[in-house]
């Protein structure tokens, strides 16, 4: 073990903030706001909460660092427990939604900026903490969009309060535009050069392309890892499956064909798994990878990249009035940035599975910020209940179409959270303390009421609501869709789909001791269904804290009970 540790400290010494560790202290004891630049590998999210902590910030607070990205914040808090030789949940601990791995020993936290958002509702100063660190803050998602604004009045009235923002190269300006002109660092560090290599035409299957693409480089003369960049779970899945299909098939024609070791990595991949993707390998190393790799994560050894140009994005549906999430072009910055994945370590190749033309006329130059397609209602309702009752005054980095700020109040208005002043009711103030979809919140408020009294099994429908999709549905197998079809049937409630949700569930709980064969016998996807327990736990505290009933109405499934002329009742209610 020591000699990890002495490893471990030589990493560390190697890394470009390690080398002006001085130079970043002094300039944060010397600035309330400091804007740190670097690439992405240079040490900012590992290394700055160890600085500040040797430097004994955290006697004063506690140190925090916010990710965009549950799995980065997860990742790296384990990584930096690791590089200071303690538990996890100790002195380095996080917390994400749903999930808290903080005790009182606590004194680095990472968490996502949805968390440390909740905590301005609890205490709107941030007392608890000494320096907080905005990591990632040129991903622009939403939640970091509201602190930055947010901290303009906390840094005023918390003068002894550290904010370190950190930002790859792209649009770092605007930070230190936003809070004065605050001060700028930029870690010197040296990357190499990346041969860029285009696809002659836009490919139809980019999954097939990339797996192709993966052989290719596999069976080459040049060593070195290759990392793909694909959209999600999904894509990921059948991306690895494809990969190791073809090289078993080679292999058994060509026994001297080398052995490849392929590495799925995305948010909802279990931890043990996530973190073979750093663990040093004997053979060459192939990740697939969603756009956490782009900037989050960083995996040393890649000199490989393809990049199938694509993303998920979470995008408003005003026709529904429901955020989807769309495979959408990424932005010129962020192909740029995946390709520069391939030069950390030396000279690389990066494959794009798209043409020039898409590059240069379908790509926008860079990505546009959450903020400015999202659904904003559970920011108003957050920013409401934080005593913003004047948006438009607001310090907004880059401000919302005012079209979606007014769509927002009317749906609020219209579920009752809003009154005719656009002030938060009393409802609309329970409901912000709910981090689920506002609709979803007045419902479990609502079913706490004693002429519903039904807020178990409410509080089971929303969490089932609040996950992916739970039936499997085979798509290429005749057989096994019919099957699937059946199962499913024997699941359904005919009054309503949000009964069949609560009866699938309640069926999972029975089969509590072999949930995971269950689940695939009855072509459920059992992580989803774990993440809806998970939730409906954490809901079922949070009521208790709001001292709400948590009561069961008794009734089954299987049989007629709900009472439609009482629902309609629901708004008048409320708002009177
Ligand atoms: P930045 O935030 O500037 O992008 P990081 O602090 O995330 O950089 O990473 C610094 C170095 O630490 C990288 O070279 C990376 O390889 C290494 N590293 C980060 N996380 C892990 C991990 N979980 N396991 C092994 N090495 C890691
Ligand atoms: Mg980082």
């Amino acid at each position: 073990n020591t000699y990890s540790k002495d490893t471990i400290r030589m990493q560390r010494m190697k890394l470009p903030a390690y080398q002006v560790k001085d130079t970043l202290l002094r300039l944060i004891s010397e600035n309330q706001v400091i804007v740190i630049i670097g690439e992405t590998g240079s040490g900012k999210t590992t290394q700055l909460p160890q600085f500040l902590y040797e430097a004994g910030y955290h006697k004063q607070g506690l140190i925090g660092i916010t990710q965009p990205r549950r799995v980065a914040a997860m990742s790296v808090a384990k990584r930096v427990s690791e590089e200071m030789g303690v538990k996890l949940s100790e002195e380095v601990g996080f917390t994400i939604r749903f999930e808290d791995h903080c005790t009182e020993k606590t004194k680095i936290k990472f968490m996502t900026d949805g968390i440390l958002l909740r905590e301005t509702l609890l205490n709107d100063d941030l007392d608890q903490y000494s320096c907080i660190i905005m990591d990632e803050a040129h991903e622009r998602s939403l939640n970091t969009d509201i602190l930055l604004g947010l901290f303009k009045s906390i840094l005023a009235r918390r003068r002894d309060l550290k904010l370190i923002i950190t930002s790859a190269t792209m649009n770092a300006y605007k930070f230190s535009r936003f809070y004065g002109n605050a001060e700028q660092f930029t870690i010197p560090g040296r990357t190499y050069p990346v041969n860029i290599m285009y696809s002659k035409d836009s490919p139809s299957d980019y999954v097939a392309n990339a797996v192709k693409q993966v052989l290719r480089i596999h069976l080459g003369k040049e060593t070195g890892d290759i990392l793909v960049f694909m959209t999600g779970q999904e894509d990921i899945e059948t991306t690895c499956e494809e990969i190791e299909k073809n090289l078993t098939d080679l292999m058994k024609a060509d026994d001297t064909i080398e052995p490849l070791e392929v590495l799925p990595i995305y948010s909802t991949l279990p931890a043990d798994l996530q973190a073979k993707v750093f663990q040093k390998s004997k053979i060459r190393k192939c990740i697939v990878a969603t756009n956490i790799a782009e900037t989050s994560l960083t995996v040393d050894g890649v000199k490989f990249v393809i990049d199938t140009g694509l993303m998920k994005l979470k995008v408003y549906n005003p026709k529904v009035g429901l955020d989807s999430l769309q495979i959408t072009p990424i932005s010129q910055a962020q192909s740029n940035q995946r390709s520069g994945r391939a030069g950390r370590t030396g000279p690389g190749t990066c494959y794009r599975l798209y043409t020039l033309t898409s590059f240069n006329q379908e790509m926008f130059p860079s990505p546009i910020p959450e903020i400015q397609r999202t659904n904003l209602s559970n920011t108003i309702l957050l920013l409401k209940s934080l005593k913003v009752s004047d948006l438009s005054k607001f310090p907004f980095l880059d401000k919302p179409a005012i079209e979606a700020i007014n769509t927002a109040q009317y749906d609020l208005w219209s579920i009752g959270a809003l009154d005719n002043f656009g002030n938060l009711t009393k409802l609309g103030s329970m409901m912000s303390k709910l981090p689920i979809d506002p609709a979803l919140s007045k419902l479990l408020i609502l079913s706490t009421l004693g002429k519903f009294n039904c807020s178990q099994e409410i509080a089971i429908i929303v969490s089932m609501l609040s996950i992916p999709p739970i039936f499997v549905r085979p798509t290429n197998d005749a057989n096994l869709m019919k099957k699937s079809e059946s199962v499913r049937e024997k699941f359904q409630v005919a009054e309503s789909d949000h009964l069949t949700l609560l009866n699938v569930y309640n069926q999972f709980s029975k089969n509590k001791r072999w949930a995971s064969s269950w689940c695939q016998q009855n072509f459920l996807h059992f992580k989803s269904l774990r993440k809806a327990r998970e939730i409906q736990v954490q809901l079922v505290q949070i009521l208790k804290t709001m001292k709400l009933p948590f009561v069961s109405c008794g009734v089954h499934t299987d049989k007629k009970w709900i009472d439609h002329e009482v629902t309609s009742n629901i708004i008048v209610v409320w708002n009177g």
